[in-house]
């Protein structure tokens, strides 16, 4: 899987093994080119695909299901740009999609924001993952880069170059933790219901926290874009997400909802308070951009991401390592069995 920020593409590659799904029968589609795709158009996704109308509408119809659930956790903005949607009737036609934007073998689908940003898949069970659970991942990254990036401010943007002036302000740890969150969900009515853990995920974080190799929390929410993000940074980005959309009791569960909000808000403008005197003397001293500013960037959003969990979801009750220390319990305590 891929994220990029600012036109400059990174590449995760989140190898996750859905270890409990069947391998279905790759259809075989008959062949056209991609010049003649099939398109649908639903309200907010345009889906192209070389498979089949019925495989184009499905996809649409599944990611606007996806879209009200990301909506019940993300305010969503009421004018979203349009999002697409590029399904691949063979592996071999996505692998050379993804090689062209400089991703390796092996991954179910990526997101990309080089235009025309979109998401590509091939439409079959990529290591037993059903292309759903990969649209719905992707899906997240998609929509955070496309409606919910950092606007830099007005006063400064003649100084920076266009690709520069709207800046990935969700931390990595975030990022791939609501799209996990969401690649878990199930359909029900038109939305998703995420309510049931994502199994093989959880199933994960449990062994990792029983056999202690459970990476840090500190070390996975300061995680910058273009570090190595492993599978059990994955399950703990997972496992933060669900613990803050899930808790028996009712007060704790609305204050964690409020403490996830918090956080949202607080990363979509990129953790500052005053941009307009803030952002110039770290990115722009002399008037000009610092000369590694994508790297710069990606470092203080993950000490700020690292701050701002301290300060909005842990605190000012707990400490970070008492925080982790009870949400390690609760998540040992989830029934991993129906
Ligand atoms: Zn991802």
């Amino acid at each position: 899987m891929r994220y990029s920020v600012s036109g400059t593409p990174l590449a995760f590659v989140a190898l996750f093994l859905a270890t409990n799904l069947l391998f279905g029968c790759t259809p075989h589609w008959s062949k056209r080119p991609w010049s003649e795709a099939f398109v649908f158009e639903s309200p907010h996704y345009s889906v192209r695909t070389d498979t089949s109308p019925e495989v184009a509408r499905h996809a649409a119809e599944t990611m606007e299901k996806a879209l009200a659930g990301y909506c019940r956790i993300l305010n969503c903005p009421e004018a979203l740009p349009p999002l697409r949607v590029n399904a691949y009737a063979t592996g071999r036609e996505y692998e050379a999609v993804a090689r062209n934007l400089g991703l390796g073998r092996g991954t179910s689908g990526l997101y990309s924001p080089q235009p025309p940003a979109a998401i590509h898949l091939p439409w079959r069970r990529t290591a037993g993952v059903a292309p759903e659970a990969t649209l719905r991942h992707e899906g997240v990254h998609q929509l955070l880069d496309r409606a919910f990036t950092f606007a830099v401010p007005e006063s400064v943007k003649d100084s920076l170059p266009p690709g520069k002036h709207r800046l990935t302000g969700v931390p990595l740890w975030l990022n791939e933790g609501l799209a996990s969150y969401m690649e878990g969900a199930l359909e029900s009515g038109d939305g998703l219901t995420a309510d049931t853990a994502n199994l093989p995920r959880l199933k994960h974080l449990q062994n990792l926290i029983g056999n202690q190799n459970c990476p840090p929390l500190r070390e996975v929410v300061s995680r910058q874009y273009g570090e190595p993000f492993t599978a059990a940074h994955y399950a703990v980005a997972w496992g933060l997400v669900y613990s803050l959309r899930h808790a028996s009791d009712p007060a704790d569960h609305q204050s964690r909802h409020q403490r996830l909000s918090r956080y949202l808000e607080a990363s979509r403008n990129a953790f500052f308070i005053a941009p307009e005197t803030e952002f110039p003397p770290s990115f722009l001293p002399n008037g000009h951009p610092v000369a590694d500013f994508q790297h710069q960037w990606h470092q203080r959003l993950g000490h700020k991401s690292l701050a701002a969990f301290e300060r909005l979801i842990a605190g000012p009750e707990f400490s970070l390592e008492q925080w982790e220390q009870d949400w390690r319990q609760r998540i040992l305590k989830l029934p991993v069995g129906p």
